[in-house]
């Protein structure tokens, strides 16, 4: 190497085994670049769990399920926010921060069960199931959040559907559009569950079999974590479930020697730099739309602030109430108007 030539980046130690050495190079001087214009445009990037290594270490501010994205989407003081992660975020965060810029690097990363239901289908259920609250997944769009009465996530629906049915005093609630998900939450409460036929295309590929198979290979000490998002079967073969967040705090607080994390391949291997105590074994779908977000889309966002997200001002004030009250459930306040007051 000559005086002139500049020395090669080095490999972050988080990235070791999963980026190769010929590939460091190529994605270096992306993130140094991303992370110089993130100064230049005052600019934070949020980055969901699912999010390529290279992302989620190297570039994002913050990390976390849709719940903390969401949460600190709220607290965000940059004048831009980009998302790395899928559309409905993105409008979450628009819906949380109307006067930002708020940067999708890909319009066409969507999601299954965003694109399951739509607002009409919302008005159609109220209509046949008058007096019931509904509870909508915050994987969905603004125009079918703004016709909710609270959102949830994979981690707080338990919570969010004991709250309202006991603050509307009914014993059952409508909980869209994952299939699943509202199986696996009406497994763990006494308030009947009304659901809707949307499913993750890549939780829903799990099967009770790919688990057995997979303990008979590895043995007894294998802790399987399955996603809510999965069948109930799945769930039910697992030795535990939760969003990515209770994920991230049962490898933390058991130190599982070895681990199948039923859920999107990224998870894990994101996992891996702060659990090196655990073996994560590789038997994972992908999520095709999260894996849409590259470094050179986000360092595109960044250069020219766009694709920007746009919500329309009156569907982004009825989402943001279904938004905020999902938010005070986790502060133990109040979170819906009752029936009457809708
Ligand atoms: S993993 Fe499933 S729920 Fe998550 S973005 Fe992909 S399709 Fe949607």
């Amino acid at each position: 190497m000559n005086a002139e030539t500049p020395a090669l980046p080095v490999l972050p130690a988080a990235l070791e085994g999963l980026i190769t050495a010929t590939e460091w190079p190529q994605l270096a001087p992306l993130v140094a670049e991303i992370n110089r214009l993130k100064i230049d445009r005052d600019a934070v990037i949020l980055a969901h769990n699912y999010m390529r290594p290279e992302i989620f270490h190297c570039v994002a501010d913050i990390t976390g399920d849709s719940l903390a994205l969401a949460q600190k989407a709220v607290e965000a003081t940059a004048s831009v926010i980009v998302m790395a992660g899928v559309h409905f975020m993105a409008e979450t965060a628009k819906v949380l921060n109307p006067d930002k810029v708020v940067l999708m690097p890909d319009l066409q990363a969507g999601c299954s069960l965003a694109e399951a239901i739509t607002a009409d289908d919302v008005r159609r259920l109220k209509a046949e199931h008058p007096g019931l609250p509904v509870v909508v997944y915050v994987n969905t769009s603004a125009e079918v959040k703004a016709e909710a009465d609270v959102c949830c996530t994979s981690g707080n629906a338990v919570q969010v559907v004991e709250s309202i049915c006991a603050e509307w005093g009914v014993d059952r609630c409508l909980l869209l559009p994952d299939r699943y998900l509202a199986e696996n939450i009406a497994a763990q409460t006494r308030y009947g569950i009304i659901s809707f036929p949307g499913a993750c295309e890549v939780h829903e590929l799990y099967t009770p079999e790919d688990i057995a198979d997979i303990r008979d290979s590895f043995g007894d000490d294998l802790v399987v974590i399955a996603h809510p998002e999965c069948p109930r079967p799945v769930v039910e073969a697992a030795d535990f479930a939760g969003s990515t967040a209770q994920m991230i705090d049962f490898i933390r607080d058991q130190s599982p020697a070895r681990v199948l994390l039923v859920t999107e391949c990224s998870m894990g291997e994101n996992l891996m730099a702060s659990a090196p105590q655990t073996e994560f074994i590789r038997a994972c779908n992908m999520c095709p739309h999260m894996k849409r977000i590259t470094l050179e889309k986000i360092r595109d966002s960044l250069l020219t602030l766009d694709p920007q997200i746009t919500v329309d001002p009156a569907i982004a004030h009825k989402a943001r109430l279904s938004v905020d009250r999902m938010l005070a459930c986790g502060r133990n306040t109040p979170i819906a108007p009752e029936p009457e007051a809708r």
